[in-house]
């Protein structure tokens, strides 16, 4: 066995099913393992690494940083870079305010605090929260009891009080949970670890008017979805229902970490000093990077190109549902899509690899794409060359 695994196995935790290759370096839309094979990456760090591997203006942002020598500052004192993301963010999403925090895990607790609080100053008591079935919203204790998935939840009760769980997409059995105590509904536009199932826009609309109605805040988890990966710059602009938060991370920092809660209207000036804080939050070397790939979103042609080799992706794919009839469906949005076999995908994802091609899955039988946003047309033939013959050997 590989002498990093061998290590990794005697000292990690075993809390991932990791495959036995050591990632070394990247390039374009390759990464390398250490012994030097190439892999063609439409996971791309689960749908963090947008811009692909070794991007100059995202490497040139972190050097300036770096080579002025403070890293990090408290949030004690103000850092242009963090300003300058905050400011970004707010134009791209018309949004008024924002917090940095360091994952996606984390942005959720903000907005969790951020609702409960709301709730509260309107009558106490009003902290009831309603997410949806098969979400999924992080790790720490309240992210955890948000995620609609029992899997992620059945070894570490007790979890947080106050939330229930709707079906997704099903506006009726939504608004019969509604009370007079629910404070927010939180909604992932698009889910991704529940099997890449988007939000229908005409759910997402009468959710909105409910919200409206009832003075409940609407929570948008764009953690996976969010960054341009839709084609838009967050998922909720395909469908132009605007939320009163936003959570982000992931893709957000292009690799470096960090996350971000977005409010405005009602919900901006909700939190106030003392109510949240996180000693990473905002420093310099995540807002930096943050502040460049924000610069390419608004720059506006990487989005024009996630449209089109989106829908060229979702055509290579839909023509390879015509040729095996294990695949079920074609479905997602942009560049996060997700293909529903009726077969455990685990062998494909392995032989796959083996062949030099990294995919994801997203549930046991659904495969995830989520490449870098750059991947270009014939990069994308060459992973459905891969995926073709990894099929044929398996399926046929
Ligand atoms: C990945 C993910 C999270 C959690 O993000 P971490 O950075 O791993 O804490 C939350 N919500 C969604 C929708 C995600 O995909």
């Amino acid at each position: 066995m590989d002498k990093t695994i061998e290590l990794g196995k005697s000292v990690f935790m075993e809390t991932y099913a990791q495959f036995p290759i050591v990632l070394a370096g990247g390039d374009g839309r390759y990464v390398f393992d250490t012994q030097g094979k190439r892999y063609l990456d439409l996971v791309a760090g689960i749908a963090v690494n947008i811009l692909g591997y070794g991007d100059k203006r995202l490497s040139s942002a972190l050097h300036k940083v770096i080579d002025n020598g403070l890293l990090h500052c408290s949030n004690l004192y103000w850092n242009s870079y963090a300003v300058t993301a905050a400011s970004r963010l707010a134009r791209l999403s018309s949004m008024e305010k924002v917090f940095f925090c360091n994952s996606g895990t984390e942005a959720n607790e903000g907005a969790i605090k951020l609702v409960r609080k709301y709730g509260s100053s309107l009558k106490e008591g009003r902290t009831d929260i309603i997410t949806m079935k098969q979400s999924f919203h992080g790790r720490t204790y309240a992210s955890m009891t948000a995620t609609g998935q029992t899997k992620y939840q059945k070894s570490f009760y007790p979890l947080v009080p106050g939330f229930s769980y709707a079906p997704f997409n099903d506006y009726d059995a939504l608004k019969n949970m509604v009370t007079d105590t629910t404070c927010a509904i939180f909604i992932e536009p698009v889910q991704g670890e529940g099997g890449v199932v988007p939000a229908d826009a005409s759910y997402l609309k009468k959710v909105r008017q409910l919200c409206d109605d009832r003075d409940i805040l609407l929570v948008f988890d764009e953690v996976q979805c969010g960054m341009g990966r839709t084609g838009k710059p967050f998922a909720w602009q395909k469908s132009g229902v605007k939320p009163d938060v936003m959570t982000l991370a992931k893709a957000l920092g292009g690799g470096v970490p960090i996350g971000a809660v977005v409010a405005t209207g009602k919900a901006a000036t909700v939190l106030q000093p003392g109510d949240h804080a996180a000693t990473f939050g905002g420093n310099l070397l995540a807002t930096a990077a943050a502040d460049c790939v924000l610069e390419v979103l608004e720059d506006g042609e990487l989005l024009e190109h996630v449209e089109k080799v989106g829908s060229y992706l979702r055509n290579s794919l839909e023509a390879l549902k015509e040729r095996f009839s294990q695949i079920v469906e074609v479905r997602g949005a942009g560049l996060m899509l997700g293909v529903q076999m009726s077969i455990p995908i685990r062998p494909i994802l392995d032989m796959c690899m083996k062949e030099g091609l990294i995919l994801a899955n997203a549930g046991p039988e659904i495969l995830r794409f989520v490449p870098p946003l750059t991947i270009t047309e014939s990069e994308i033939d060459e992973a459905i060359t891969i995926l073709t013959r990894v099929l044929e050997k398996i399926l046929d």
